[in-house]
């Protein structure tokens, strides 16, 4: 089982430091990288089903990203991956989802693969749209917010419990198929000294976008398809109210607070 998993390196959350600048642009400078944390449990996906059917099998990471990337992606090789693809150029900087994924999908045409797996969305652009957008351009079948996912390497298919609002849709597919993955699909491992001592050698090849006879004038900032015009702290949250005692006190003080602000 060939797969590729599409990893975002982010602002890291954690660092409270994330910065526009005056274009509306995140300043990637000035805070540490992280990988996206949905990519992680679209990662965690691909190691499980590599593991079940070790032979000939990998997982290759493919990033578009600043040229600091490798730095972030060594973790998820040191997770497990096999290598990684990064696709860097000056060109690409201010890119729109649409680029993006134009892009993503130039690099995989290089690939060889079963499944493609991508998180659902990103901590800092939060789209939730390359995943669709890639498996558009490849004409692959897409499979998003899977829980579950069952390839049948014989028969050339994958399976996958995709969460719906009443519980689960059961999709079936022809692979290779890209799918978009949800934490329901397990806690990401922590990377072992061993892992983390392995991922030091592992590749990560770099593709400029003359490698993937891509025009740098169709993607970029200067043909992004949205901006972003302005941005605002949300309000500051309201004062809080704990509500201490047992739970029939609780729940009647709740009731109370709701029925005060006419909700109920
Ligand atoms: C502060 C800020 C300013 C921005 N300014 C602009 C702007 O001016 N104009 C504009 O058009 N866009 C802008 N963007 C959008 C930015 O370019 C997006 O990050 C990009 O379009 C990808 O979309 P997303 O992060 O919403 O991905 P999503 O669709 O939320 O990502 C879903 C999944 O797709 C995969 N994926 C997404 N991106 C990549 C990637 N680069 N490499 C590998 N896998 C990937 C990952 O698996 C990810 O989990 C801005 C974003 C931010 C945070």
């Amino acid at each position: 089982m060939r797969i590729v998993v599409l990893v975002k390196p982010v602002p890291d959350p954690a660092s409270g430091g994330e910065r526009l600048g005056a274009n509306g642009r995140l300043d990637r400078a000035a805070v540490p990288a992280v990988v996206n944390g949905n990519d992680e449990y679209a990662l965690e996906a691909a190691l499980k089903l590599t593991a079940a059917a070790p032979e000939g099998s990998e997982v290759t990471l493919l990033s578009m990203a600043p040229a600091s990337a490798p730095e972030t992606l060594r973790k998820a090789l040191a997770m497990g991956a096999t290598r990684g693809v990064h696709v860097t150029d000056p060109a690409l900087a201010g890119s729109c989802a649409v680029s993006t994924a134009k892009v993503l999908a130039a690099a995989l045409k290089q690939l060889e693969f079963d499944l493609v797996l991508a998180g659902v969305d990103t901590s800092d652009g939060l789209g939730g749209t390359v995943p669709a957008a890639v498996a558009a351009y490849l004409g692959l079948p897409f499979l998003s917010y899977a829980a579950r996912i069952e390839p049948d390497e014989p028969a050339g298919t994958v399976r996958v419990r995709r969460i719906s609002p009443t519980g689960y849709d059961l999709l079936e597919a022809p692979m290779p198929a890209l799918i978009s993955c949800t934490q329901a699909l397990g806690e990401p491992r922590y990377p072992t000294l061993k892992g983390i001592m392995a991922a030091r050698s592992k590749e990560i090849a770099t593709r400029s976008l003359a490698d993937l006879e891509l025009d740098p004038s169709t993607v970029g900032g200067a043909v992004a398809t949205t901006q972003v015009l302005a941005t605002k702290v949300p309000p500051a949250r309201g004062a809080t109210e704990v509500v201490r005692g047992t739970p029939d006190e609780g729940a009647t003080r709740i009731v109370e607070f709701l029925a005060q602000r006419r909700i109920i």
